[in-house]
């Protein structure tokens, strides 16, 4: 069983690291609020003083913070961690990250002798809590073989991408068609009620048609046809509308850096931006359909 820092213990971080305890690792969590890594600490956890200390002389290192710009400083900023593990440790970071930050910290990593993969998950907090992630994951065979095992405990589907970068990729790409998508069925069932059919008779046609989708089966933007889907509870998330806009927003970044047109992703960014912008951050993703539905 090997030893992890865990750092940035939040809605996701905190499950992730309370299910490597579970499965018998021994866990170090520093996050820059104290409750969360209480919680790690009631589980069987130890409080780290730092980030760095949550680094110094374990076998590997977790980290799930908000973007980039942390993912950054906490590895390679002053006192960062890359400067303080001993040679050979593997560091995760998990957070959704751009993609050029993700390659630009790997590089620091190796350059020092450590072995990193980016691996964001998907799967949400319930996805965390029930060690359901799905991991897609960048960088090195090596770096990859020996995570896998801690990733496990973790996730259902570790998923290798390929090298640096990859697994942030495939994310940002993975979640632009969901954005896509949502936005697309939710004109469609707004233009069915328009003409006449009831939401369940359009889901059951749709949804067994070659319109369906994964959005639609799962996180249906109408109360009733799905009874998880977040549309059935007011539209509480769920997958947060303030996060699809994010990784669209990183969706359109990797586009300019890659100078690939995405004019589908482009009106989805601007829609979200204009969802959230109107104070409903907060709500799930899917409710969005509210919005289109006032446009008419
Ligand atoms: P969160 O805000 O709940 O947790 C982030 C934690 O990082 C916070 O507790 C914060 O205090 C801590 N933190 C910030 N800067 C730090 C620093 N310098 N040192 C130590 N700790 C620091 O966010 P979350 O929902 O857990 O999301 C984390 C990452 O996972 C994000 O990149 C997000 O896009 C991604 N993600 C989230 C979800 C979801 O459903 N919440 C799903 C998939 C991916």
């Amino acid at each position: 069983m090997a030893t992890i820092g865990f750092i940035g213990v939040g809605n996701m971080g905190g499950p992730m690291a309370r299910n490597l305890l579970k499965a018998g690792h021994r866990v170090k969590a520093f996050d820059l609020m104290p409750d969360p890594v209480q919680k790690v600490v009631d589980a069987g956890g130890t409080r780290a003083a730092s980030a760095a200390d949550a680094a110094r002389d374990v076998d590997a290192v977790i980290t799930m913070l908000p973007a980039g710009k942390h993912v950054a400083s906490v590895y390679t900023g002053d006192k960062g961690i890359l400067s303080v593990a001993r040679p050979g440790t593997v560091f995760i970071d998990s957070s959704t990250i751009d993609v050029k930050t993700a390659r630009d910290v790997i590089a620091a990593a190796e350059a020092k002798g450590m072995l990193m993969l980016d691996a964001p998950v998907s799967g949400g907090i319930a996805g965390a809590e029930n060690a359901a992630l799905t991991f897609m994951v960048g960088g090195s065979d090596a770096a990859f073989a020996k995570a896998k095992p801690i990733l496990e405990a973790m996730g259902k589907k570790i998923v290798h991408a390929g090298g640096a970068g990859n697994g942030q990729a495939a994310k940002v790409c993975n979640n632009m068609v969901l954005g896509i998508t949502m936005i697309g069925i939710s004109e469609a069932f707004v233009m069915a009620e328009k003409l006449g059919l009831s939401p369940q008779a359009m889901f059951d046609i749709v949804g067994s048609s070659s319109g369906s989708c994964w959005a639609l089966l799962n996180h249906c933007p109408v109360p009733g046809p799905v009874p998880t889907s977040a549309a059935n509870r007011d539209y509480k998330p769920g997958f947060a509308a303030d996060l699809m806009l994010k990784d669209l927003k990183l969706s359109q970044e990797a586009a300019r850096s890659a100078k690939v047109q995405t004019p589908l992703g482009s009106e989805a960014t601007a829609l979200y931006a204009e969802y959230v912008e109107g104070g409903n951050g907060s709500l799930d993703y899917s409710g969005i359909i509210r919005m289109i539905r006032d446009l008419g």
